[in-house]
């Protein structure tokens, strides 16, 4: 058949391991999961009562136009409705935009290591990738804007990234969007926003006013602790969006998640509760590798990229066979890194008992050789 020569090569994601999977290959009994950024709290309590409560129509379709749900995002924003778009999860809006200005002889600029799906989706289109890579974990914005050219068509930036977990500061995206032609879309992927500490993180949806060509991505899948019932969303200007829409597939949004999603964003408390819980959480990890003299990337997001200065599948196995899923790096651009998810103080406490285990027992080996 006439496949498009460019997907020849593509693989399909490998989703991490799951817990029933883990606890069958080692026989346990108990295994956690901070691969993901899940949220370790799950999700507001409301939401299960909402769920119990949800209408049992399931034959019909869902309201194709979200109202509800984008009339509750619209007024926690403060913008019209109608500079919202949803998606099942942000990947599928991430998917609109590639398709909406993606092709071939159009090129697009992100930076390397970052989100896997900007590239994914921009192989899937055709489209020439840029990949600049960071600087201490951060997008280098100058050697962004150097690669931008007249065929550019979307800028990608990730922030916090995943998965370094560093911001970029308020001024230096303001001077980079000030810098970027008014014709390349700016995706800006705040899927840790509401995470995020830092004082001079920009409140993005204020520079909407002055950058028509920004797109501002969030989730329901990480704080709001949703992640299984795939709601994300974009902020753009009316027209922005206005572009996107007819490329949104008609009922992307299913009927319990658009319901499900509103009732979580009335529970502000609960965000606010997980946030700063994490922080205490990633003192945890900081302590931990300054004692260990391990280096880490500052992170504003809900986990953290530590470099274990050996091969990261390794330390991923035997995390894996002490009941703890997390990611190894190698798959993310950082081959001697594992990427945890800050979990419940106990989790964490856990989890690094066991890293320093492993620490101990390859010093030992060390030695001995
Ligand atoms: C998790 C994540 C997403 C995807 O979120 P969904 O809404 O679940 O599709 C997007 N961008 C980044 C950077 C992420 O880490």
């Amino acid at each position: 058949m006439k496949w498009k020569n460019n997907i020849l090569n593509l693989k399909a994601y490998t989703p991490g391991r799951t817990i029933d999977e883990v606890k069958k290959t080692y026989g346990l009994e108990q295994v956690t999961k901070l691969a993901s950024n899940e949220n370790p709290y799950g999700s507001s309590s409301s939401v299960r009562e909402a769920i119990l409560a949800a209408s049992s129509n399931y034959a019909l379709y869902p309201d194709g136009s979200a109202t509800l749900l984008k009339e509750a995002l619209a007024e926690h924003i403060g913008l019209p409705k109608e500079q919202v778009i949803l998606g099942n999860g942000s990947d599928e809006i991430i998917a609109m935009i590639a398709r909406a200005l993606l092709k071939p002889g159009v090129n697009t600029v992100m930076a390397t290591p970052t989100f896997s799906q900007y590239k994914h989706n921009a192989i899937v289109e055709n489209a020439e990738i840029r990949e600049v890579i960071l600087q201490d974990g951060k997008h280098d914005l100058e050697a962004m804007l150097a690669a931008i050219d007249e065929n550019t068509a979307v800028v990608w930036v990730c922030t916090p990234n995943n998965p370094t977990g560093v911001y970029i500061p308020e001024s230096e995206l303001v001077q980079f969007l000030n810098q970027v032609p008014a014709d390349v879309l700016v995706v800006l992927d705040e899927a840790y926003a509401e995470y995020v500490v830092a004082e001079d993180y920009p409140n993005s949806t204020t520079l909407l006013n002055k950058h028509s060509n920004l797109i501002i991505l969030r989730t329901f899948s990480k704080i709001y602790g949703l992640a299984s019932f795939r709601v994300g969303y974009g902020i753009a200007t009316k027209e922005v969006v206005a572009k996107l829409e007819p490329i949104r597939e008609p009922f992307n949004v299913n009927s319990l998640a658009q319901v499900i999603a509103a009732v979580a964003l009335s529970d502000q408390d609960f965000v606010k509760d997980c946030s700063a819980k994490n922080r205490v959480g990633m003192q945890q990890y900081y302590d931990f590798c300054n004692e260990e003299g391990l280096f880490y990337y500052p992170s504003q997001g809900n986990f953290i990229l530590i470099d274990m200065s050996v091969d990261s599948d390794e330390v991923f196995q035997y995390l894996m066979s002490k009941g703890y899923i997390i990611r190894s790096g190698k798959a993310l651009g950082f081959p001697t890194f594992i990427r945890v998810t800050i979990g419940t103080e106990e989790q964490n406490a856990n989890i690094i008992a066991e890293i320093r285990t492993y620490l101990a027992s390859t010093q030992k080996s060390k030695v001995k050789s």
